[in-house]
């Protein structure tokens, strides 16, 4: 004889935790998971509320102190859900102070329990409110409660407001200084752009008159201008792509020993003639004595480069640049120091932002090196960028901008000598 059975397959009980703390969470799934319930577990509010709209869970363990939205102001949200109105709510909390019981079942909690869990205990107290057990609380109590938890919320709610205000003015600053570096990168562009077709058109002119006789040495002055135009050019868009791989984070270093002393002795030789012009007096310091230090010695150099090159920007003719390393411990630290302008203490902490430029866009020379010569405001975000990514740092000190009397401004620089892994 065949027996026709249904099987009836039981689901599970749904039960969603929101707590931050990882051992907490680990916790009670292994407790709670051991007698059968199925464990949902959230790390915020927002998180909380998400799964909970997906899972439907039968009970929610609440843990008072979360990130952003805290344990209240999440319960007060899922009560105002119609499917959560009487869903058993338990808070769940290491806070046990006078009030944050009444708090809590005012705010919508079903009832309080209090962490760490007796782990004996808990299913019991869980299958309890599954059951239908409520935490009772007096009207009188409630309606208190209720207030000071109104308050909590306005409260927070301010402190929202005024953060997310705060967040705004810096997008917009930031969205201001975007709009800045592209004029700047235009006008970078174009000036010497100009320089390249008015020799270009010379040069067309030139070869117009191919009947005459082309002076070899108008056609070199015509390609020395066409190269320098180039090479300006060249720079801006190097120095673009530079920042972009700094800021993406994308910086391939290769690493290697590097040896200061030769790695300034290139800066030298790269500034020497501008500081020549501008009677600028560049002081190197000797950097014999220091260890060879492992790093990417192009992308230092660029760095290094990037300060001097401010430094000469800042400094008026006839000015001094010192640079000197020393050791300390299995740190070298490098100063660059100059006689210059100076940078404004509320400034100092925003020159290394990407796209930051001191003072109005409309005074930068585009020349590159011509005191207050132009930038892009990458130079110092590009330095930070590339210490960093050896594990460096960089900071400033000067004491205020004064064009007339140059307080000076000294960057240090502190790089690891080995490389940290
Ligand atoms: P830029 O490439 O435009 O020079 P940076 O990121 O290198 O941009 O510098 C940002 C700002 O920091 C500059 O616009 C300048 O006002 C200020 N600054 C940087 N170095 C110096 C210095 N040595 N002396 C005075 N001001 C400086």
């Amino acid at each position: 004889m065949i027996i026709n059975t249904v099987v009836e397959y039981k689901q599970p009980v749904k039960i969603l935790y929101i707590e931050d703390n990882n051992a907490s969470r680990l916790l009670v799934q292994r407790v709670l998971g051991s007698k059968g319930y199925e464990v949902y577990v959230a790390n915020d509010g927002l998180e909380g509320i998400t799964i909970a709209r997906e899972q439907q869970p039968r009970l929610i363990l609440m843990d008072i102190n979360l990130p952003n939205m805290d344990g209240r102001e999440i319960t007060t949200r899922l009560r105002s859900i119609p499917h959560f109105a009487n869903t058993p709510i338990v808070a769940l909390t290491a806070n046990n102070s006078p009030g944050s019981r009444e708090l809590a079942l005012a705010a919508g909690c079903t009832g309080f329990l209090t962490k760490p869990i007796n782990v004996s205990q808990f299913p019991k107290q869980v299958e309890d409110f599954l059951q239908g057990r409520t935490e009772p609380l007096s009207e009188t109590e409630r309606a208190q409660h209720l207030q000071l938890h109104a308050q909590k919320l306005v409260e927070r709610l301010e402190s929202k407001v005024r953060e997310l205000e705060n967040v705004n003015k810096r997008l917009r600053e930031l969205d201001q200084m975007k709009s800045d570096f592209i004029v700047l990168v235009s006008h970078e562009l174009r000036t010497p752009l100009t320089l390249i077709s008015g020799y270009s058109y010379l040069l067309e002119e030139n070869l117009k008159r191919a009947d005459k006789m082309v002076v070899a040495e108008s056609l070199s002055n015509v390609a020395a201008g066409l190269n320098l135009g180039v090479a300006r050019m060249q720079e801006v868009i190097d120095e673009i792509i530079n920042f972009s791989r700094v800021a993406a984070g994308m910086l391939d270093l290769s690493f290697g020993p590097v040896s200061l002393q030769a790695l300034f002795n290139d800066i030298d030789q790269e500034f020497s003639k501008i500081c020549e012009k501008r009677h600028l007096n560049l002081h190197m310091g000797d950097f014999y004595h220091l260890p060879l230090i492992e790093g990417d010695g192009n992308q230092l150099r660029l760095a290094f480069s990037n300060l001097l090159s401010n430094a000469i920007k800042f400094t008026p003719d006839g000015g001094h640049i010192y640079v000197v390393g020393r050791t300390v411990g299995n740190i070298v630290e490098v100063l660059v120091r100059d006689t210059g302008i100076g940078i404004p203490a509320e400034e100092q902490g925003r020159i290394f932002e990407q796209f930051y430029v001191l003072g109005s866009i409309e005074h930068h020379s585009t020349s590159k090196h011509a005191f207050q010569g132009g930038g892009l405001g990458l130079g110092l975000a590009v330095a930070k960028g590339i210490f960093e990514a050896h594990n460096g740092r960089i900071s400033v000190e000067s004491e205020r901008r004064d064009f007339d009397n140059l307080p000076g401004s000294t960057f240090h620089i502190f790089l690891p000598i080995k490389r940290q892994l």
